[in-house]
């Protein structure tokens, strides 16, 4: 094993199942399932191991990653073991990303399960190649399902599992670059900040978004791996002169920029059409194939809930459980009829499936006792908040909830921002836990002006909102 407290606090610095981080509760153990995705039954087993190996508690982060929390340090190497030999886990060696991708948790198709041996070339012997030689994904009939529904323009499952192979490849990327890809489809991934961007602009065709605003191509989505890790590339270069000083693509100076784009010889494009903001929750068809979003409420399960919920998909029909951005899960392959007794047995499970439920505006960091460097409880407080001002957050205000300045569980701007300081916080308005606050409250003074009429609501209702971010 490779912990260190040290490590775990320098910036940049992600856990893994190999690296757990030493949290106020044990150590986080961060799992990168093969291909990002689970069967039920995997899922269950997971929430078994977190019981036995951890305290009992899971989370989804904002990055659809998935990990256990309170995990011994004397039965970590036990944990690790169990997780290599069922191939719960696929970690690989270097400090680069885990995971470099982040993609939609509804796809078009069934997942791609490659074996041990097979190559991660990005072409799936289980799922048809790339129609006429592309990730273009296959037209359908007219959508029958509530929901939301519609196409997607690539195959982002497939499109994704490609660039992960090449950027495996790039030595000196840092643990934090992100890749979205974006398939085109109603799951717009534009709210999530990253490294590049690659979203599909028209069956089978890409464009690449960069952190400045420019976006390069369009190409076709067969050529974005080798594009997206000449990019790549030439980033690490850039970043292996100056590791400290640039930790990712945006760090990088205008210039140095410049040269990598003029090096790609990829043309500018305009921006790809805006999408609509995307349900978070609730059920969806994307090429007919259902599937339901469940949210955790801010991103945390126990074992327990997490093992109905899996027995729950194993009655459903499901076949695909993957983690959604949104912090939550994806259960895919669903026989329609089971879809509304699945989300109902969710919704007793305390779990998120209505769209329009205020927990969903609320971002919170794991907070006290978890965290050794909070001030509060944030993820309690959290939940107060969602009830107690549960009328604001229906006009669309978002809420973030940190207990330090950190800012784990959302890094960019909310309508309104607290941040944990010895057990009350510091009230941002419109702005990130960098910004500077208003006051100084505990959470019974901020729960009193935010009821209506009183200032807080009126200055976060009568603002344009931020709306809930990620
Ligand atoms: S933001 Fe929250 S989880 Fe992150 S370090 Fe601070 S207290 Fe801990």
């Amino acid at each position: 094993m490779n912990a260190s407290t040290p490590e775990a606090l320098r910036r940049g610095w992600c856990p893994s199942a190999l690296r757990p981080m030493e949290t106020g509760d044990g150590w986080l153990v961060r799992l990168h399932p093969p291909g990002a995705v689970l069967t039920p039954a995997q899922l269950i087993r997971i929430a078994g191991l977190a019981a036995q190996y951890g305290n009992g508690l899971v989370e989804i982060t904002a990055r659809a990653n998935l990990q256990i929390r309170g995990v011994g340090l004397a039965t970590h190497p036990e944990l690790v073991a169990t997780l290599l030999a069922e191939r719960l886990v696929d970690e690989h060696d270097g400090d680069g990303p885990q995971r470099l991708t982040l993609v939609a948790p509804v796809m078009s198709f069934p997942s791609h399960r490659p074996h041990p041996e097979e190559p991660r070339s990005g072409v799936s012997k289980d799922r048809p190649a790339c129609s006429g030689g592309s990730f273009e994904t296959r037209p359908s009939a007219a959508p029958q399902d509530e929901g939301s529904r519609g196409e997607t323009l690539v195959d982002s499952g497939l499109l994704a599992d490609a660039i992960e192979a090449r950027g495996r490849t790039i030595p000196g990327l840092p643990a934090k670059c992100l890749v979205v890809v974006d398939a085109g489809g109603p799951l717009a991934l534009d709210a999530f900040a990253c490294d590049l961007r690659v979203v599909a602009v028209a069956s089978g065709t890409v464009a690449i978004g960069l952190p400045d605003g420019r976006w390069l191509g369009p190409i076709d989505a067969m050529s974005a791996p080798e594009r997206v890790a000449g990019l790549l590339s030439g980033f690490a270069a850039h970043r292996r002169a100056q590791p400290d000083a640039v930790r990712r693509l945006r760090d990088l100076p205008p210039a140095m920029l410049d040269a990598i784009v003029a090096a790609s010889a990829l043309p500018q494009t305009a921006p790809p059409a805006p999408r609509a903001a995307p349900r978070r929750v609730g059920r969806f068809s994307i090429a007919d194939r259902p599937a339901v979003l469940i949210g955790l409420p801010f991103g945390r399960s126990d074992s327990r809930t997490l093992e109905r919920l899996g027995e729950a998909a194993l009655r459903a029909g499901a076949t695909d459980i993957r983690f959604s951005p949104w912090r939550g899960l994806a259960l895919s392959g669903l026989e329609p009829a089971a879809i509304e007794p699945l989300l109902a047995a969710a919704s007793d499970l305390g779990l998120i499936v209505d769209p329009d439920d205020p927990r969903l505006s609320i971002q919170a960091c794991a907070g006290k006792p978890a965290c050794l460097r909070a001030q509060s409880d944030a993820m309690a407080d959290a939940a107060t908040l969602a009830e107690a001002a549960a009328p604001l957050l229906a006009t669309g205000a978002s809420i973030h909830v940190s207990a330090c300045v950190k800012s784990c569980a959302h890094a960019g701007a909310s309508d309104l921002t607290l941040v944990g300081r010895e057990g009350g916080y510091d009230v941002v308005v419109a702005g990130s836990t960098r910004d500077q606050p208003i006051a100084t409250l505990d959470l019974p003074a901020i729960l009193a002006r935010l009821r209506p009429g009183q200032d807080l609501f009126t200055r976060l209702s009568e603002r344009g909102t931020i709306g809930p971010q990620v």
